[in-house]
């Protein structure tokens, strides 16, 4: 049978078991589309960076099966329906997204499809439960991790990840079809002038290779003493998976099955502590895509409505200051620089940046969820507008209002030796100890052998700590007792 298998959230060959099934059906149309539609959320810069590298890679994994990837662009409602007929389809296969405007589009392309006597079939290839599949007894949805988690293991181990396929035969296509493709670089994923890409490139290798690579690094490496080191932003603590996961180049069955052989070999280095606390990282990701789920506007609406009377001060320019990070709070500055360079932030840093804006600065957390989606290349759907929510205290098990990170005693317990704000804001390089997280309470002595000079070479702080603190906590207390 003619089969289109139409790839989104699952850049990979390996555990997709939508391609499988189209690659078992009969000769594959393998097809991209960039969505234009706006009424799905456009990816942002540093994501568009990454889905060109995916991309890329992904198209030479499927030549050397026989197979080809197509590209187009434009609005996947009316392109799927046309490309089917053209190419003679008899099967789409696809695997399943969880965000509400998707959702809706894949129901109505299966009722169009279908109603033209096209099968339509699809799968799971991103969670290791669907949404709907973790559920309290009386089959509510669920609002607290813990119990999510753990009802999750209950389900016990997830299916072994099915192999890639050995031949993907492309199907051969009309002339007037290949006239609509659109070549990789014409896609324009590409950064325009100036490119800032260069620190992104030196630290990422997108696609299924470079998950690999990544995953097997971090079993015999980081994953010893993860549940302690990976609070520590100043170490190659974690695992970097992230913008894999993002664009499904890996699947978290691949990860479960892959760390418990590893365990099971000696190949991994970690304690079954470790093992433990990395698997329950990946239930978050499994609680988000729940949350979303069941929250559809998880990204743009308070969880907690009590937040909706927030007196929120929006301010563009600290916002500005924050985003270049240029706020005079070393560890903020210096995650938001990671961010910029390479498209990445370390969890621990992320937390105290995002409480900053939200709790010091008064800023709407969504105009940090904004930027986080435009520059992280693991900007997340679930991810991202949940772990915001939880740390603005208006989601779903959030970390309660009153919890206020001190962002210089945070740098001081996990960057204990400044080497993680020494290496993105050098010009605090030179100072030791307490004071390269509070710079402004160094002494004369010790700033001027630094060649740190508050206001010149380094910002005075956007806000004093101790007083931004105590006015977010009256923002908070008003909107509790209203
Ligand atoms: P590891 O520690 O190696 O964890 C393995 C995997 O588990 C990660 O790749 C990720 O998929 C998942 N994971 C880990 N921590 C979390 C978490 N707290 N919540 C959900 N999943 C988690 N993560 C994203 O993937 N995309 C985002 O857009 C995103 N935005 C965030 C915004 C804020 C304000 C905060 C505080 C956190 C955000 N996170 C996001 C969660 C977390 O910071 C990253 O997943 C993590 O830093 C990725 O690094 P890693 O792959 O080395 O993680």
């Amino acid at each position: 049978e003619r089969t289109l298998h139409w790839l989104r959230n699952d850049l990979r060959l390996a555990d997709n078991p939508a391609l499988s099934a189209a690659a078992q059906a009969g000769p594959v149309l393998c097809l991209y589309i960039l969505d234009t539609n706006p009424a799905r959320r456009p990816l942002g810069g540093a994501s568009r960076w990454w889905l060109s590298r995916s991309l890329r890679a992904l198209g030479e994994a499927l030549a050397q099966k026989a197979g080809r990837l197509l590209l187009l662009e434009g609005d996947p409602a009316e392109l799927i329906p046309r490309i089917a007929s053209m190419a003679g389809i008899g099967l789409v296969t696809w695997n399943r997204r969880y965000e509400a405007e998707a959702i809706a589009l894949d129901r109505k392309l299966k009722e169009e499809l279908s109603g033209g006597g096209i099968d339509v079939r699809s799968f799971n290839s991103h969670l290791l439960n669907e949404p709907w599949q973790v559920a309290t007894t009386t089959g509510q949805p669920m609002k607290v991790f813990t119990p999510y988690w753990r009802a999750a293991l209950r389900k016990g181990e997830p299916a072994a990840p099915i192999p890639a396929p050995a031949r993907i035969e492309a199907l051969p296509l009309p002339d007037s079809l290949e006239a609509l493709a659109v070549s990789l670089s014409d896609l324009g994923l590409q950064p325009r002038k100036p490119d800032w890409t260069a620190g992104m490139r030196a630290e990422w290798e997108p696609g299924e290779r470079g998950a690999a690579t990544r995953l097997g690094d971090f079993l015999g490496g980081a994953l010893a003493g993860y549940a302690d080191g990976r609070d520590r932003p100043d170490r190659e603590s974690t695992s970097r998976l992230s913008p894999h996961l993002r664009f499904g180049e890996i699947g978290p069955r691949q990860i479960w099955h892959a760390l418990h052989q590893a365990r099971a070999t000696g190949e991994a280095a970690g304690s079954a502590q470790d093992a433990e606390k990395f698997l329950s990282e990946i239930g978050w990701r499994e609680f988000s895509y729940h949350l979303l789920f069941h929250n559809p506007e998880l990204a743009t609406r308070n969880h907690d409505e009590r937040f909706d009377r927030f007196p929120w001060q929006p301010d563009p320019a600290a916002l500005r200051r924050w985003q270049r990070g240029e706020t005079g709070i070393p560890l903020v500055d210096a995650g938001m620089r990671e961010l910029w360079a390479t498209g990445w932030m370390h969890n621990r840093v992320r937390m105290v940046a995002a409480s900053f804006l939200i709790k010091h600065l008064l800023q709407d957390w969504r105009a940090g969820e904004a930027w986080f989606w435009d520059t992280l290349v693991d900007a997340d759907p679930a991810n991202n507008a949940a772990s915001w929510q939880w740390v603005a205290g208006s989601g779903a098990d959030a970390s309660p209002y009153f919890r206020i990170f001190n962002p210089a005693t945070q740098g001081e317990t996990h960057d204990p030796y400044g080497a993680y704000v020494g290496k993105w804001v050098p010009e605090l390089a030179g100072l030791s100890g307490q004071d390269i997280h509070q710079p402004w309470k160094a002494s004369e002595k010790a700033r001027r052998e630094a060649g740190v000079r508050i206001g010149e070479t380094y910002p005075a702080p956007l806000v004093d700590l101790a007083f931004g603190r105590q006015r977010a906590l009256e923002a908070f207390a008003a909107i509790r007792s209203g």
